[in-house]
């Protein structure tokens, strides 16, 4: 079973199992690709399309260390489309992974044909960094999710490029290394996102589980409309948190009644095939963070209710959809500034109404705390101390003008501009101690 001559180093954290090959391939010093990859899968694989015993390559890594599935799981992008899977779909494509080739799983074979087989993309520091530390550059697997274009930790857009089955590169191969800085926060959040969900290796879930979920909570954040979940108002919500450009990378083209669609079948539990990116968008919606999602849903699938009873009372304290609106208030207040709450009654109602039943005290301390450190008053209080100085110096150097007048020289005016003890100071160290506290 096992090949002599080949040898697989270990894989580095996030690296995908197509730079694994590669890597190994060099190391082997064998003479060609396809060749060299049909000797451990029994099949030329370059280790991103759907293939066949993925498994084999478990054979040549320290058996003590992992097991074949858990080397597959750090290298494949498989941990991504499990949580939106059913567990008997997703035990057939571990099968597939072993070797199994009979069962044929429509909707898993379409999210791998749409996960694999494109274009490749690097980010030129992370490439700068792993050639430093060890010698080589690798295929990350967070820069190749489905609409990620940003690199997750430097903010750098991702360099896109084909790859060739025949005679693969590693990134640092490729001419194209200019780092260019994103400044898009929609992307960078969706980067962040993409490799939260593929690194926290969820299990997979039923999909009338889901919509328990999902309904629960959309009912007890009040998006129902007709006693049904309001699709449309939570695609309205969504629409005004991201760039319109990522909604369009998402959903294909944009408008809101394709999002209140994909929004409805997400709610409802009538997707069809396995879309990550539409939980995504969905979960942020109305969990505002995958952990929370992800702890009602294993509540559901041990049996236990996801959340109390929608529509009864918002809780207040122990109501965890709280993160959403005080996320949304803390992300207009730095837009907005004093002005939030009549904002927010115009653009975001529901999250106005809940601040105004249950965090009320909370959000005036966050506006009066704004008020003492914004920008308009340091630049207000800077220019008076500025002013007051001038005024000062003026004074002194014309009682100077007028000693030096019956005496012999003038002085030269000198305007200090960043003094030592002066209001400023003062100013900023009373700003730092209310921002501490
Ligand atoms: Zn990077």
């Amino acid at each position: 079973m096992k090949q002599p001559h080949i040898h697989v180093p270990q894989p580095e954290p996030d690296e995908s199992l197509h730079s694994l090959l590669i890597a190994a391939f060099r190391f082997s010093g064998h003479a060609n690709f396809r060749d060299f990859t049909e000797l451990i899968f029994r099949r030329p694989s370059d280790g991103r399309g759907w293939s066949w015993r993925y498994k084999s390559i478990g054979y040549y890594l320290d058996p003590c260390r992992k097991t074949g599935l858990a080397i597959l799981q750090g290298t494949l992008q498989l941990p991504y489309l499990v949580p939106f899977t059913d567990p008997e779909v997703a035990r057939q494509g571990e099968n597939r992974l072993d070797g199994e080739t009979r069962t044929d799983p429509v909707a898993l074979r379409s999210a791998w044909k749409a996960n694999n087989g494109r274009p490749l993309n690097y980010c030129p520091i992370c490439v700068a960094l792993h050639v430093r530390r060890i010698g080589r550059s690798l295929w990350l697997r967070s820069h190749q999710l489905h609409h990620v274009n940003v690199c997750w930790r430097h903010a750098v857009r991702l360099i896109r490029v084909q790859q060739r089955f025949g005679s693969p590169l590693l990134p640092h191969e490729f001419e194209n290394q200019k780092a260019e800085y994103c400044f898009n926060k929609s992307d960078i959040w969706w980067a962040q996102q993409a490799r939260e969900l593929l690194l926290a290796n969820h299990g997979p879930s039923l999909a009338e589980h889901r919509r328990e979920v999902y309904r629960n909570r959309a009912m007890r954040l009040g998006y129902v409309k007709s006693g049904r979940i309001d699709a449309w108002a939570i695609a309205s919500d969504l629409e005004k948190r991201f760039d319109r450009a990522l909604f369009e990378r998402v959903c294909g083209s944009f408008n809101r009644e394709r999002l209140a669609g994909i929004v409805h079948r997400v709610v409802s539990g009538q997707e069809s095939g396995i879309q990550p990116s539409n939980h995504i968008l969905c979960i942020d919606a109305l969990f505002g963070e995958q952990n929370l999602f992800f702890q009602q849903l294993r509540n559901v699938q041990s049996g236990q209710k996801s959340e109390g009873q929608p529509l009864s009372g918002v809780s207040g304290r122990q109501d965890r959809s709280a993160l959403v609106h005080r996320e949304i208030f803390m992300r207009e207040l730095g837009e907005k500034g004093r002005d939030v709450m009549r904002h927010l009654d115009d653009q975001f109602p529901l999250t106005h109404s809940w601040i105004l039943q249950n965090a009320l005290a909370w959000s005036r301390r966050k506006i009066a705390q704004l008020g003492s450190h914004s920008p308009e008053r340091v630049s207000i209080l800077r220019t008076a101390a500025l002013g007051k100085r001038f005024e000062e110096t003026v004074n002194r150097n014309s009682r100077i003008g007028v000693l030096s007048a019956i005496g012999s020289e003038s002085y030269p005016v000198v305007i200090p501009i960043y003094g030592g003890d002066t209001s400023e100071h003062g100013f900023y160290g009373l700003a730092d101690g209310l921002i501490s506290s």
